[in-house]
């Protein structure tokens, strides 16, 4: 298997990154996973678009999108899988030890991994732990992932997928690796970005295709909701079936069945929206 590495296509086994970027010694990097059906990438310009911002945010050198985008097809045409993620990594290069950026300039990194379809119902757990949506990083993509490994680990040993977490002020936020919605009254809310929550490309269709709104949500509107589902790119539209061990009313409801239906069609007419 080959993955784009500075440039070029590298075999993965001899491909290196060196012991000293910054992305390995402190998370100075920031990522995006897109999804890639019948070797072609999904939503490839609104990932890139975050890739970019996220950068930005952190105040990374811009980062060249035609390079990203060819690093993409090429490694795509390399490998075609029949469901696949492409993982790209875009950090703060090499540097000396320590949270001071170097001057080596940005490393890019592009590789696919297989990827499977996810169930259509899920269980979560809620965890005490906050996202801070005031952090300098709220709502970037980086690669200082390691809460999320955390909450995710937790929610595993549970017998759950997915860890949702609240902000600092008690408020309903987002997943590990996902956007969450809930219908009450009917109505279907997600949180704003300004939760801390990440601007889920799948969030972001979804408010779009089948009609969402944004509202501040206390973490609490998870027990009082008809229904709740999960957004993200490897899980599209995920019913949750159980909170903390207790059976959430039936799942997938209508609300969350008629959004994974218009997804699943809108998605599969239009392969980079
Ligand atoms: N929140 C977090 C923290 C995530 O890592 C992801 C996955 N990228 C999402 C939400 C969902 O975003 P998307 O729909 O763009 O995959």
């Amino acid at each position: 298997m080959r993955i784009w590495l500075d440039g070029a296509l590298r075999d993965a086994d001899h491909a290196h990154v060196s012991v000293f970027d910054h992305g390995l010694t402190v998370g100075d990097g920031v990522f995006e996973t897109v999804k890639a059906e019948r070797g072609k990438a999904f939503a490839l310009t609104r990932h890139l678009e975050r890739l970019a911002r996220s950068a930005r945010g952190l105040g990374l050198p811009e980062p060249d999108l035609d390079e990203v985008r060819r690093a993409c097809a090429a490694v795509l045409d390399d490998s075609p899988v029949p469901l696949g993620r492409l993982r790209i990594t875009y950090t703060g290069g090499i540097s000396p030890l320590g949270s001071d950026r170097g001057d080596s300039g940005p490393t890019l990194l592009v590789a696919l991994g297989a990827a499977t379809r996810r169930p259509d119902t899920t269980a979560v757990i809620t965890v005490p732990w906050v996202r801070n949506e005031r952090s300098a990083v709220a709502g970037l993509k980086t690669t200082s992932y390691a809460e999320n490994v955390v909450a995710l680990a937790a929610a595993n040993k549970a017998g759950a997928s997915e860890a949702l977490f609240a902000n600092t002020v008690g408020q309903l936020c987002e997943g590990t690796g996902s956007n969450v919605f809930v219908v009450l009254d009917g109505e279907l809310y997600t949180p704003p970005v300004s939760s801390g929550c990440l601007a889920g490309i799948t969030r972001a269709l979804v408010a779009e295709w089948v009609g969402a709104k944004e509202a501040d949500l206390p973490f609490a509107a998870l027990e009082q909701a008809e229904e709740v589902f999960l957004t993200s790119t490897l899980r599209d539209v995920q019913a949750v079936h159980r909170i903390d061990g207790r059976t959430a009313p039936a799942a997938p409801g209508p609300v969350t069945a008629r959004a994974a239906r218009i997804f699943e069609e809108r998605a599969a007419d239009d392969l980079d929206p």
